[in-house]
């Protein structure tokens, strides 16, 4: 049998999310380690569209909630850890674009006047025009406004990369997860591919997993929910980037537009919004891929698609339940029984995910501990992005 390891917190699932928290634990002093039965971001995190959000999306809704209010902090927190000086040092990750931009076509700004009045954009957003317009806009056949949002877009790829060399020599990559009690059914740790491993505290945050992990320790709440989504791919010479929610007529942006670089130096176009969500579920990838080139060829016409490859990719978010499948603003984290769990429900929230464990842990009086220096362990490797995998 291996030999038995000792840490403060032992993580589960190294998403955004684990690989986040483990990185914040570790700069507090905390001894951790973080256990991936995968590769590292390789579930959603690695999938995403890499927009900080700052909650201006949610504003278009008109009615503003206290939630969507707690997101509007996260660029900055961004922005001044990729500067190197904020809670994480993430200097060298990719900024693929300082802006994500909201694009009406034609005739759609009235239904933006609440979108202007709300609390989360106010100050934040500005119109732009002519050599100011991403550069796939950037065509005198171009008719509609587009604005600027305080929202960065990440390589997902480069962070990932980067929170692994902050997580050092922490990492473990298992499969088996088995929980490990003591004599009163007290949670000592867990049993990871038969090794056991203790620890003062166990996290869970192994995404759309999570649901099988409270399963296997006999936990039922909180319950998950699965959101599907049906992206398109798209590769080519003639793609620029743009980073950007068109508007339909919806609260929801019609298409949202991220791009991507791929190995051979071209761009990808990785296309969500209301087109990935239940019409574009239920259609094949051969449907979606028409619904999309007819989206674009109707909205950018001056874009030449004919030499373009396309994809899709079916993938889950995995989010706490929550009744009609709504939309959680904030990152959840649940406690029991020295069992903390938890999904960030964005990419953007993972700096508030680990605020929530890091409070947790202080209300509990957990300090780090003295433990065995770490054996050589099995490491996860990271994550493929999906462009590489079905665009190669
Ligand atoms: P994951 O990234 O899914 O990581 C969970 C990890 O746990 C995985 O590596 C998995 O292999 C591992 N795991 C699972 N089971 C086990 C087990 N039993 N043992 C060990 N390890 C296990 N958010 C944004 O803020 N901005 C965006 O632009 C954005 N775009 C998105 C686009 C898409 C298509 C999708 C699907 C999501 C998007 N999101 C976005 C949401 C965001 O991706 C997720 O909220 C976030 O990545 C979740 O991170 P996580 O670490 O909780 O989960």
């Amino acid at each position: 049998m291996p030999s038995e390891l000792s840490t403060d917190v032992l993580i589960v699932g190294a998403g955004v999310a684990g690989l986040w928290l483990n990185a914040r634990l570790r700069r507090l002093g905390y001894s951790t380690l973080l256990v991936e039965s995968a590769t590292l971001g390789g579930g959603q995190s690695i999938k995403s569209q890499g927009i900080i959000h700052g909650g201006a999306k949610y504003a278009l809704h008109g009615a503003l909630t206290g939630a969507s209010e707690a997101i509007a902090d996260m660029p900055r927190r961004w922005r001044e850890a990729l500067q190197g000086s904020g809670e994480l040092d993430l200097s060298g990750v990719r900024l693929l674009s300082e802006a994500h931009y909201l694009w009406s076509p034609g005739t759609l700004a009235g239904n933006l006047t609440s979108f202007f009045a709300s609390k989360a954009v106010r100050g934040r957003v500005d119109q732009v025009k002519g050599e100011q317009l991403p550069p796939a806009l950037q065509d005198k056949a171009f008719k509609g406004k587009v604005y600027r949002l305080a929202e960065l877009v990440v390589d997902v790829p480069s962070l990932i990369a980067r929170l692994a060399a902050l997580a050092g020599d922490s990492l473990l990559r298992g499969e088996q997860i088995q929980p490990w009690h003591d004599g009163a059914g007290r949670l000592l740790g867990l049993s990871v591919d038969g090794r056991p491993i203790a620890a003062q505290r166990v996290v869970l945050s192994a995404g759309a997993g999570t649901e099988a992990l409270l399963a296997a320790l006999g936990i039922e709440q909180p319950a998950m929910q699965r959101r599907p989504l049906h992206m398109i791919l798209a590769k080519g010479d003639s793609l620029k980037p743009l980073y950007a929610h068109c508007l339909g007529g919806g609260p929801k942006p019609r298409l949202t537009v991220t791009t991507h670089p791929a190995a051979n130096g071209q761009w990808v176009w990785y296309i969500g919004g209301d087109i990935a969500e239940s019409e574009g579920v239920a259609r094949s990838p051969e449907q979606q891929i028409a619904t999309a080139k007819k989206e674009l060829g109707q909205l950018l016409p001056w874009i030449d698609l004919s030499q373009v490859q396309w994809a899709t990719l079916r993938v889950d978010r995995a989010e706490p339940a929550q009744s009609g499948l709504v939309r959680p603003d904030n990152a959840f984290l649940a406690e029991q029984q020295g069992l903390l769990v938890g999904w960030p429900t964005k990419l953007a929230l993972a700096p508030d995910f680990a605020d929530r464990v890091i409070t947790s842990l202080q209300q509990a009086g957990i300090k780090p501990g003295n433990h065995a220096p770490l054996p050589d362990l099995p490491r996860p490797l990271p994550g493929t992005p999906a462009w590489e995998q079905l665009l190669p």
